[in-house]
């Protein structure tokens, strides 16, 4: 049999591969996608693991790029199937004394948001209020920020120039330059006096993948955390339809797709990428090989140290993964959804989106983050989805299916038998605790659960450490710097040899500015026609 010949392949289907290819394709490149699992999407996927008819996200839960992600628009994918829902109370903590809930609402609800943090201090609930409405005006710079390779808004990579910005666009609110070099933590503490609203502040920031302690990264906190954060939207279905939406659109561009084929290896010839090995089969491609794998992966595995420098052997052998991306999910099928104890105060927080459980106050939460980061199973509490409040697609009538988040420890830092143990009895645990907090969620009210860990994430998706942004986020491996700054243009030094990933800039998310920024550079060097609209500043 001849051996199949492409323009590009780009290997792994995760939606920022898919992204890459339905580009790549669209500009002229006969496209050939190559994926080791049943199905495409990676991180974003749907399954009924626990009971058929409960939908849970394994992975990603709210969406919050869909209203700036390019291919949503350029590919129609609202035609293609993808539905969404805004919850109206998108984040919420709750408290096992019944005392009120804080509850953040979505964007156009900002006075039902200052209500909910009034009850505890006016001053910070109006600053909350003026924060997120600044910050979502940043939106179309954010997404200029996003969609283009580092360094497109002029002076955004560099302390100086975001200092500069937060002066200009927060100034008035006693907000200066030097937060620039703060830690999350230090600028909720600086900026809001409510402990409850700083226990819900500090966990956003960390799912967000700004670790509260690190410092140089507070003047994330304005623009990226204020913009996302309760600006979530929940994908009708489940998770999976933005990837069958995107598959779909690969397919109607022309693009082909292997599945059940891990890649094993990057042809490299006289130092450029020409074709991948998977399953024992050689596929060639004449023009570019993209990787949708994380960075040690594609270079050391896929690649091998032979065809690198010694450089970029030390760099890629330095580049760190976790903790701060390493998450489980438990998930749970119930016959009510929890009733909390402050809801007395706020019926809201029983319809929330995203719902902190388990957590009294910011020193709990900041022990709890601390704790999974340094190795050390945490006392259970989590981040809660009861996602059939708001499409009841996800559960059988009458029933709901709920989801969760556990900081827990890097994959490496259990054995196998203890994550087993993890497995068996965290839940369990968790379980008593939201107790606590909803006295409705007793063993009756718990039709089935699970739990699924980082350990298996690495193994599933191979998420090494179960790190779903591919690799930590701290400024030495942020911005221009990602992966590393000689690789910090998707470019690698095989030539023909890309990264689409989250190894790449901008890193993990839901967004696929991985796979469209990696087109940019493939077109730019391969002077390809582009379409994308000449009207869109990114
Ligand atoms: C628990 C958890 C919760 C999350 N929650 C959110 C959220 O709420 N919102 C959000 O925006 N993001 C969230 N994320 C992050 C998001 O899911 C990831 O950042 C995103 O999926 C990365 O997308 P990707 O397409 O680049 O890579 P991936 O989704 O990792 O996909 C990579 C693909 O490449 C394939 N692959 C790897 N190696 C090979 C090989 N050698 N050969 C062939 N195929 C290969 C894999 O099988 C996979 O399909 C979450 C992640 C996790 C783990």
């Amino acid at each position: 049999m001849a051996t199949p010949t492409y323009d590009a392949i780009v290997i792994g289907a995760g939606h920022n591969g898919l992204c890459l290819a339905a580009y790549l394709q669209r500009s002229g490149l006969r496209t050939l996608i190559v994926e080791r699992r049943h199905e495409e999407g990676g991180g974003a996927n749907t399954e009924e693991p626990v009971l058929a008819g409960y939908r849970h996200n394994m992975h990603a839960q709210y969406m919050e790029f869909f209203d700036v992600m390019p291919m949503i628009q350029d590919f129609g994918l609202e035609d293609l199937g993808l539905r969404t829902v805004m919850p109206e109370a998108q984040a919420g903590i709750t408290f096992a004394d019944g005392r009120p809930p804080v509850v953040l609402h979505r964007p156009d609800l900002l006075e039902a948001t200052y209500t909910s943090i009034a009850r505890y201090s006016k001053a910070d609930a109006e600053l909350y209020v003026e924060l997120k409405q600044r910050a979502m005006k940043l939106e179309e710079l954010l997404a200029v920020g996003l969609y283009n390779p580092p360094g497109a808004v002029p002076n955004a990579g560099s302390p100086e120039g975001v200092a500069m910005m937060l002066e200009g666009v927060f100034g008035d609110l006693g907000v200066a330059g030097h937060f620039v070099a703060k830690s999350p933590k230090m600028v909720i503490d600086e900026l809001f006096e409510t402990p409850e609203l700083r226990a819900l502040l500090y966990r956003t920031c960390v799912e967000w993948g700004f670790p509260i302690d690190s410092t140089g990264t507070g003047g994330a906190f304005f623009t990226f955390i204020m913009w996302t954060m309760a600006n979530w939207k929940l994908a009708i279905g489940g998770t999976h339809t933005l990837a069958k939406a995107m598959t779909q659109a690969c397919y109607r561009e022309g693009v082909d797709l292997l599945e059940n084929s891990q890649v094993e290896r990057i042809i490299v010839e006289d130092g450029r990428a020409v074709g991948v090995v998977a399953r024992g089969t050689e596929y060639r491609a004449e023009r570019a090989v993209a990787s949708n794998a994380d960075l040690r992966q594609t270079l050391l595995d896929l690649v091998g140290a032979d065809h690198l420098s010694p450089l970029w052997v030390k760099r890629a052998k330095a580049y760190r993964y976790g903790p701060s991306h390493v998450l489980g999910t438990p998930m749970f099928c119930l016959y009510e959804a929890p009733a909390y104890r402050s809801a007395k105060w706020d019926p809201d927080i029983d319809r929330c989106f995203y719902t902190m459980v388990g957590f009294d106050g910011p020193d709990d939460t900041a022990r709890y983050i601390r704790d999974a980061y340094s190795g050390t199973l945490p006392k259970p509490a989590a981040g809660t989805w009861v996602n059939s409040l708001w499409d009841r697609s996800q559960a059988p009538p009458d029933r709901h299916a709920a989801t969760g988040w556990y900081f827990l420890p890097c994959a490496s830092e259990l054995t196998a038998a203890e994550w087993e143990d993890v497995r068996r009895t965290y839940n369990e645990r968790f379980l008593a605790t939201w107790r606590e907090f909803a006295p409705n969620m007793t063993a009756d009210n718990v039709i089935a659960h699970k739990l699924y860990t980082p350990d298996q994430m690495e193994r599933k998706n191979l998420m090494r450490e179960g790190d779903f942004s591919n690799g930590e986020f701290a400024p030495d491996q942020m911005g221009p710097n990602r992966p590393f700054p000689e690789a910090s243009n998707y470019r690698t030094e095989v030539e023909g040899l890309y990264l689409c990933g989250p190894s790449a800039y901008p890193g993990g998310g839901v967004h696929a500015a991985c796979g469209y920024n990696a087109f940019k550079a493939i077109a730019e060097d391969l002077g390809l026609p582009s379409p994308i609209p000449a009207d869109r500043s990114y």
